[in-house]
């Protein structure tokens, strides 16, 4: 065939142009959400959160579950949130097995504290769960259908990202005081430059209701996302990342139009609080910048952490805890499967997981829990406290110091809920106390022992630095 030539050179840029900088480059996004919550009136709802036996009176606003699905090269990547208390690993992993085609499932929860219970510890006694086992599985139904919708609604888009500071929306309530105050947003803007969905990622306990509400909520949350999606006119999905040590959005001052400082436990104050944080996310979304979020790199490490929590124990002997327990050998990489009753002699574990996703410039940490900013932010005690229980225990690598990208975000509760990961050298239960206290601090109580901050820490160092 006879082409001009420069017709020829005209097709050679336009071939090129778009296959280097925009069409190989470029992620293709779907967003998702759907109304899991629970159904009231046959049998109680337990909240979970605080103290055992919360009955559910009425839903406020609705339990959600929000995904984002990410596409370049044929690797499909979901990250799914859900308005509930934790979810234990195996729901990530059955959630998994009914989507095969996608590389990588990050199944989180927003720690949310006024939502039914879905791991087991707020049933109305000791000795009773409080999860209803058709409701979980409607959740896990929940987010499979979720993420094949937000699957489907995938197009092309532009990201952008950005992040604030905002100390003064967290209260930590736990000595030494470290707080992990960075929101980060990222925006996902479409050819025809509307925004196509928002993700943010925040670290506060949704927990603004406190522990008296009966009414089901997403706490704060909700109205964030309600806040930023009104605003920008597009899907939002929220992500809590560093909740341990304790962050959270109780006595955090929050004042209304006139001034007056709203109280805890008060949905105005929730919803306050939600749109400050809202607004926090809309200072980091002013200032975002484009980034490249391919090529895809997926990381995940198994491994099982020893259970020294004698309540725990306890939990899992009367059913409370419905989790497969292994026997422990010292050794996080092998355990074999407990059968058998619970005894005091045999040294239990549980097997959980931490993840790596390095999409382009920005690294994204999946722990499964609820990790201290020490951890986090690498900024662990030093020297310890004398009266810590472990004075001399080495310090764990940070998990932001593993990942070398231009942006970094956590999530926690990823793919599990292991409860508290604390640097051993702050773990504190025997007298005498550290900083001078009558008392021990909270958190030990909801952690798995002292060597879950050691080896969830060395994991994920291993996990990013494997060849
Ligand atoms: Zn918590």
């Amino acid at each position: 065939m006879n082409t001009p030539r420069c017709f020829v050179f005209l097709l050679a840029i336009a071939c090129i142009v778009p296959t280097s900088s925009r069409v190989i480059a470029q992620v293709s996004v779907g967003f998702g959400e759907a109304d899991v919550s629970p159904t009231l009136g046959k049998t109680p709802v337990w909240i979970a959160g605080f103290g055992k036996g919360r009955a559910a009176t009425k839903i406020h606003d609705p339990i959600m579950v929000r995904v984002v699905v990410l596409e370049h090269a044929g690797k499909k990547i979901a990250i799914a949130s859900v308005d509930v208390v934790g979810l234990f690993n195996d729901v990530a992993q059955r959630v998994r097995s009914e989507l095969r085609d996608f590389t990588c499932i990050l199944v989180a929860s927003t720690h949310n504290h006024e939502g039914p219970d879905t791991m087991g510890l707020w049933g109305p006694n000791l000795l009773t769960s409080g999860v209803d086992p058709d409701y979980l599985k409607r959740v896990e139904k929940g987010i499979v259908q979720t993420i094949r919708a937000a699957d489907k609604t995938r197009r092309p888009a532009n990201a952008a990202i950005g992040s604030a500071s905002a100390p003064d929306l967290l209260h930590d309530n736990r000595e030494p005081y470290v707080k992990h105050d960075q929101l980060v947003a990222l925006r996902f803007d479409g050819a025809d430059k509307k925004p196509v969905g928002i993700v943010v990622q925040w670290n506060c306990h949704p927990e603004t209701l406190d522990s008296k509400n009966t009414e089901i909520s997403a706490d704060f949350v909700a109205f964030t996302v309600e806040y930023l999606r009104k605003k920008h006119g597009c899907p939002v999905v929220y992500l809590t990342g560093t909740v341990g040590g304790l962050m959270t959005s109780l006595h955090v001052v929050v004042k209304d139009d006139t001034g007056t400082p709203l109280k805890d436990g008060t949905f105005a104050k929730t919803k306050a609080y939600g749109v400050l944080v809202g607004k926090l996310a809309d200072k980091a979304l002013a200032a975002a910048k484009p980034v490249t979020l391919t090529p895809f790199e997926v990381r995940t490490q198994r491994f099982f952490a020893p259970i020294d929590n004698p309540f725990y124990m306890l939990a899992f002997n009367f059913g409370v805890l419905k989790r497969d327990a292994y026997v422990w050998r010292n050794d996080p990489l092998k355990a074999e499967p407990f059968k058998g009753q619970i005894d005091a002699k045999t040294p239990l574990c549980m097997q959980t997981e931490v993840g790596w996703l390095k999409l382009g410039n920005l690294e994204i940490a999946a722990i499964p829990g609820e990790i201290y900013p020490e951890l986090v932010l690498s900024k662990v005690q030093n020297p310890a406290d004398k009266n810590a229980d472990f004075p001399d225990a080495a310090i764990e690598p940070g998990i932001y110091a593993q990942m070398k990208g231009s942006h970094r975000m956590i999530v926690g509760l990823a793919n599990d809920e292991i409860g508290y990961i604390l640097p051993k050298r702050q773990w504190d239960e025997k007298a005498p106390y550290c900083y001078g206290r009558k008392r021990a601090q909270y958190g030990e109580e909801n952690s798995l022992g002292p060597e879950t901050g050691p080896i969830v820490c060395d994991m994920f160092r291993k996990m990013v630095e494997r060849k």
